[in-house]
Formats: C-alpha cells, sequence, structure tokens
C-alpha cells in the first residue's frame, strides 16, 4: 500500500463554490453578453455558481436572474434615504454571531459566507468578521439552554448551509440536546443557488433529529427553480416543511406575472410562499427599489388570482421591532 495522506474527496457543491464565477468580465465571456463590462469597484464581489449562471439566458443583459448578481453602474450613486445598516443590526447582538430580538427565536449568524453575491443583499456592507457564530458555539448554546423561553432555533447567515455536513451535524445534536427547543430553521439559498447542497449526508441528519426542521429557501425568480433544483428539493421534503421568501425587486420580479409564476413554481416543488420582503434600504441597491404602494398593488392583484395559501406575507424589517411588519392592502 501507498504511503499517502488521505485527503476527504471535496464535495460537489463544494466544487461548485470553488469555480464561481468571481468577475464581471468572466461573466460577461460565460455568458455571452453584448458590450463592455463595468468594473465592480464597490468592495461587494462579484460571485456566481455556474449552476446558478446556467439558468441565466444567454446573451440577454435583462435576464431577470442575471439582474440580480450583475454589478451595475448604479450601485455607486448616493440616494437619501438609503444607509449602510438600516436595520441597527450592528448593535444588537448579545453573543457576536447571536439576535435574539424576535421572542421565542434566536437567529444566529453561523458564517458570514454566501454561495453567491446578491446586489439588493441588506447585509452587503455588514462586518462578519467578528460574526462568527462557530467560533463562539459554545457561548451561544449556553446562552440557549439558559433561556428556556428559546423554542426555535434559526440558522441563518450568511448561507447556513455553507458549513460542511460533518459541523452542521454536531450543532444540530446540540441544539437536539436542548430540550425546550422544539424547532431548527434553516434561512438558505444554496439549495437554489447549488442544488448539489443537498446531500445524502444533509437529509439524514435532518431526518434523524427530533427537532421540527423547517427551510425556508429564497428564491425570487420561477427560472431559479429549473428540474434538476426540483428533483433535489424532492430529497429534502420528507424531512422539512418547505417555505420560500422573496425579495420585491425592480426588473427581476416586481410584476403581477412574475409573482404568480414564482408562487405556483413554488408550489410545483412543494414549497409554499412565505414572505414578500420589502427591499431593504442599503447603500447601493436603490435601482431595486419598488415602492410599498406599487407593492400593496402588486399583492392585491395576485391575491385576485391565486389561492391563499399561494399568496407571500408583504412585509418589511424595521429597526428596533420586535417582528416583521406587515405592508397593509390599506395602506
Ligand atoms: C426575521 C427574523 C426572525 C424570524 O422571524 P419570523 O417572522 O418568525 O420568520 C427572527 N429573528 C430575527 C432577528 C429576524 O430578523
Ligand atoms: S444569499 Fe442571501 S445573504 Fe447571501 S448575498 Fe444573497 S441575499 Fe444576501
Amino acid at each position: 500500500m501507498k504511503n499517502s495522506v488521505y485527503w476527504p474527496a471535496m464535495k460537489i457543491w463544494q466544487q461548485h463554490l470553488q469555480q464561481a464565477l468571481s468577475s464581471v468580465a468572466q461573466l460577461y465571456a460565460y455568458l455571452d453578453l453584448p458590450g463592455d463590462p463595468a468594473q465592480n469597484d464597490t468592495g461587494f464581489a462579484l460571485r456566481v455558481p455556474r449552476p446558478y449562471a446556467d439558468r441565466i439566458e444567454r446573451g440577454n443583459l435583462q435576464d431577470p436572474l442575471l439582474l440580480q448578481v450583475l454589478y451595475q453602474a448604479q450601485e455607486l450613486e448616493i440616494t437619501p434615504g438609503f444607509t449602510l445598516d438600516p436595520l441597527g443590526e450592528v448593535n444588537a447582538n448579545p453573543i457576536p454571531g447571536l439576535l435574539h430580538k424576535y421572542k421565542g427565536r434566536v437567529l444566529i449568524v453561523l458564517t458570514g459566507s454566501c454561495a453567491i453575491n446578491c446586489r439588493y443583499c441588506f447585509r452587503r456592507h455588514f462586518s462578519y468578521a467578528d460574526n462568527a457564530a462557530l467560533k463562539h458555539w459554545e457561548k451561544i448554546r449556553t446562552y440557549i439552554q439558559n433561556d428556556p423561553t428559546i423554542e426555535e432555533v434559526i440558522l441563518s447567515g450568511g448561507d447556513p448551509l455553507l458549513v460542511g455536513d460533518e459541523q452542521l451535524g454536531r450543532i444540530i445534536q446540540d441544539i437536539d440536546a436542548i430540550t425546550h427547543v422544539t424547532t431548527v430553521r434553516f434561512h438558505t439559498r444554496l439549495p437554489i443557488v447549488i442544488p448539489d447542497r443537498i446531500t445524502d449526508d444533509l437529509v439524514n441528519m435532518l431526518r434523524d433529529t427530533r427537532l421540527n426542521v423547517v427551510t425556508v429557501l429564497h428564491c425570487n425568480h420561477a427560472n431559479e427553480i429549473d428540474d434538476c433544483v426540483q428533483e433535489k428539493l424532492a430529497l429534502l421534503k420528507p424531512v422539512s416543511t418547505l417555505l420560500n421568501q422573496a425579495v420585491l425587486l425592480k426588473g427581476v420580479n416586481d410584476s403581477v406575472d412574475a409573482l404568480v409564476h414564482l408562487s405556483k413554481r413554488l408550489f410545483e416543488s412543494k414549497i409554499l410562499p412565505y414572505y414578500l420582503h420589502q427591499l431593504d434600504p442599503v447603500t447601493g441597491t436603490q435601482h431595486f427599489f419598488v415602492s410599498p404602494e406599487h407593492g400593496v398593488e402588486l399583492i392585491a392583484q395576485i391575491r385576485a388570482q391565486l389561492p391563499g395559501y399561494l399568496v407571500p406575507q408583504y412585509v418589511q424589517e424595521l429597526s428596533g421591532a420586535t417582528n416583521k411588519s406587515p405592508l397593509s392592502e390599506n395602506f
């Protein structure tokens, strides 16, 4: 036998991460986009794994998936009301990586990284460097253990599924051992971005826990769900309730048609729409802004076309509020 060092093989999803497209020029070349790529100098890098890029129509600068990931010169414009930290989250965590703003639920920023960089992201300026929950896991575990009012642990980020299966398995086991916690929830875009992230190991660990598992996916457009995504989500379905949250984005999904299609496509994949978020007013995202008046109008129109369970709650997050705030149709 050869005397060689054993390296665990990288899983397919990890290879996709490593090979993600990482510059505007690379994306232009990969998708045969017309014209000259704009320079990306915002400090928020372009990042698009190929399985997601492959769902973008070649040569189409208006593709609703492309618009979510492509750097635009408008990002550099300054708009009144758009700030760096509109949610005031920088000061809202008792332990680095833990947010306890909502009754009965804690949110854990498990990692600051994401598989994809969404240009509209409200966390694009958030400093995650000192917020790595993994580093502070013992403190977080003790905090949850000592507060019997915490029933649900929300694993968020960044994207919590960037954490590998082994480490994630240990975290789930730790939460499982805290008897007053009934539910673990993932807020993740990874199954949409790289469907191969739904590994057998992940499915098995979610099957083996006593905890009620909820996965809130993040899908903004029907085209994000192709047959491959649908196939992989079918593996997750038996072990998790599947919900979706979307962000209302100008040019991407701000039409009755786009929102109706999104809801129908989600339902075909056994996912129920949960939230439609009003864009958080973060510097560099103003070109995605849809007015709340228009959003409310869109919701009223899709309500006229769909069963109630396919109409998401249109909400916004207000700094200091202890729940998401609905944008009312009586606005
Ligand atoms: C959104 C959010 C939650 C979860 O809210 P739900 O309405 O239960 O989905 C919990 N904690 C924080 C800090 C949040 O931002
Ligand atoms: S995956 Fe979510 S957290 Fe990450 S950049 Fe996109 S919107 Fe932001």
